[in-house]
């Protein structure tokens, strides 16, 4: 498989990768891991590819005040390794190892991720049952976008055509926090069939703020808010009757097999949050 001819430029700079972006049919290559396989299959035939690899500045990851800030081209590798995400973020330390295999984790990036917004994807999902955000530059300058308003459609969000995501923003965890991951895969390494991450705080004996993000259910990764609501009360059974999730049929599993599986790992990660530490 080939793709079709396309023209290459290396960005220097974000305002270089922004100004080129305002050519016709340009997109960004990041790790290259989602987009060449889409342009192997020809799936997409951009214009122009602008490489970002070569921007400084773009890949650390460093706690600052109550946030934990990772540059967009941050390897998922990186992150997997990194004692900052391990301490302060154990949600994304939980999901790194379902995505893909080695290699892919080598070249893939954090904003690579989320900017393609695949809907069996683990971090999209992360960044939702954190509250997280992203930083973007565009035309008109620096924007900050929260995750609840970022996932639009099936591979659409809120980025404009000549957006560049810069980093992802999650809250630092603290000793109320808890976190739950669980996915179901056919084979270790391969995209979700049903994926859940989750988020909440210890109040007493109980949760608040319990946050649910189910992946491989939908166009985008989906909150369960009514069984979020459940589960705060401490009834996991009545949050797993809550769940009004109504996945497609897709090539890994039929919509009951599916809605069957998230009950299963909505049992799994409520266990995970009631867990004392994160
Ligand atoms: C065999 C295989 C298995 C995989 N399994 C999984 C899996 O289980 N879970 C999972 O989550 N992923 C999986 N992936 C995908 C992998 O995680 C990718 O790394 C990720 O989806 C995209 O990151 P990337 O850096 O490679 O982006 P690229 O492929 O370079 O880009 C993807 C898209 O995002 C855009 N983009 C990239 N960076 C930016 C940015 N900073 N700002 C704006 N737009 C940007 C590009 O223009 C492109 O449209 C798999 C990939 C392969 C090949």
């Amino acid at each position: 498989m080939k793709p079709a001819p396309f023209a290459y430029a290396r960005a220097r700079s974000v305002d270089e990768a922004v100004a080129l972006l305002g050519e016709k049919d340009a997109k960004l290559l990041a790790g290259g891991q989602s987009l060449i396989a889409s342009l192997n299959m020809r799936l997409s035939a951009p214009a122009l590819l602008i490489d970002i690899n070569g921007i400084g500045g773009l890949d650390g990851i460093a706690r600052n005040g109550d946030m934990v800030e990772i540059g967009a081209l941050t390897r998922h590798a990186a992150a997997e390794r990194s004692d900052v995400i391990a301490q302060h973020a154990p949600l994304i330390a939980r999901a790194m190892p379902h995505i893909g295999h080695v290699a892919i984790r080598s070249r893939g990036t954090l904003g690579g991720s989320i900017a393609f917004a695949d809907p069996a994807a683990e971090l999209p999902a992360c960044l939702l049952a954190l509250n997280g955000e992203v930083e973007v530059s565009g035309p008109k300058g620096k924007r900050t976008i929260k995750a609840d308003d970022f996932f639009k459609g099936l591979f659409e969000t809120a980025l404009g055509a000549q957006d560049v995501l810069t980093a992802i923003r999650v809250p630092a965890a603290t000793k109320e926090t808890r976190v739950g991951f669980a996915e179901l895969a056919r084979r270790h390494g391969d995209y979700a069939m049903v994926g859940l991450a989750a988020s909440a705080k210890v109040d007493g004996k109980n949760l608040k703020d319990v946050r649910l993000a189910f992946f491989g259910v939908g166009a985008t990764p989906v909150r369960a808010k009514k069984a979020e609501a459940a589960l705060a009360s401490g009834d996991v059974e009545a949050a797993v009757k809550a769940l009004d999730l109504d996945p497609p049929d897709d090539v890994q599993a039929t919509s009951a097999a599916k809605k069957h599986l998230a009950g299963v790992l909505l049992r799994r990660v409520a266990k995970q949050l009631m867990e004392a530490r994160p």
